[in-house]
């Protein structure tokens, strides 16, 4: 009697591990496995069947020879060569596919070994650049330095214009320019220039009050000797008489 396994299409031998689900039906236990993973129904009556529900049979031969018929034998062998020119294609195929991914392999290895070197020169220049960057960094950090300094210098420049053209203004221009000034600190400078202007016109004002003082005082002194002198001749002038 020659049993099959609906799942696979083979015949159950005695060493195969065979299973039964609850319908009575029975399979490889490996072929079962495989179609519960899908289905939780009998292969071939589609009964609700798990594999909780499924049991192994066991299987009592008797040592006596069954004879086959010859006819069925060699429709196994064909069966079996048939299976073996399948296999052997597959082999073929298999080999031919490992010899394109060895030959894709290669390539790759190729590929990668271009990328490293190209990805080192890019390191390489990446790091030049870096280095360029922070060279351009301290100059322009310097330029920045100049350029401040030469703000702090126009500005002096153009304060001391002001203060030069103050001191140059009318007392009505003057006056215009501090009425217009809202910054405090040049207010103050030109307040301290001023200032300063001014305590040189007193001092220049004291030294001509003294020399005023001076010449009067010669002036008195010349006078008096003129008048002493008045006198004297008028003396004279008495006497000779
Ligand atoms: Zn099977
Ligand atoms: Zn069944």
């Amino acid at each position: 009697m020659n049993i099959v396994c609906v799942i696979c299409s083979e015949l159950l031998t005695p060493s195969d591990d065979v299973f039964h689900t609850p319908c009575g039906h029975i399979f490889h236990y490996v072929c079962l496995l495989q179609w519960f993973d899908r289905s939780q129904t009998c292969p071939q009556c589609r009964l609700k069947a798990t594999h909780q529900s499924s049991h192994r049979i066991y299987f009592n031969f008797s040592n006596d020879v069954i004879e086959e018929d010859v006819a069925t034998l060699q429709n196994r062998i064909d069966n079996m060569n048939f299976q073996l020119k399948l296999k052997d294609k597959d082999l073929n195929n298999l080999t031919e596919d490992n010899k394109n991914l060895k030959y894709q392999t290669n390539k790759l290895k190729q590929k990668i070994i271009e990328v490293e070197s190209e990805i080192t020169k890019k390191v390489n220049a990446i790091y030049a650049y870096k280095e360029q960057i922070i060279s351009y960094k301290q100059y322009c950090m310097a330029t920045e330095n100049d350029k401040k300094e030469n703000n702090e210098l126009k500005k002096k420049i153009e304060h001391l214009r002001n203060v030069q053209n103050l001191l140059d203004s009318s007392t009505t221009e003057v006056d215009d320019v501090i009425s217009k000034t809202n910054d405090t600190s040049k207010l103050v400078t030109y307040i301290t220039v001023l200032k300063g202007e001014l305590n040189k016109i007193y001092g220049k004002n004291k030294e001509l009050k003294d020399k005023w003082k001076n010449e009067q005082q010669k002036f008195m002194d010349a006078s008096k000797k003129n008048k002493h002198l008045v006198q004297e001749c008028a003396k004279q002038k008495y006497i000779n008489v």
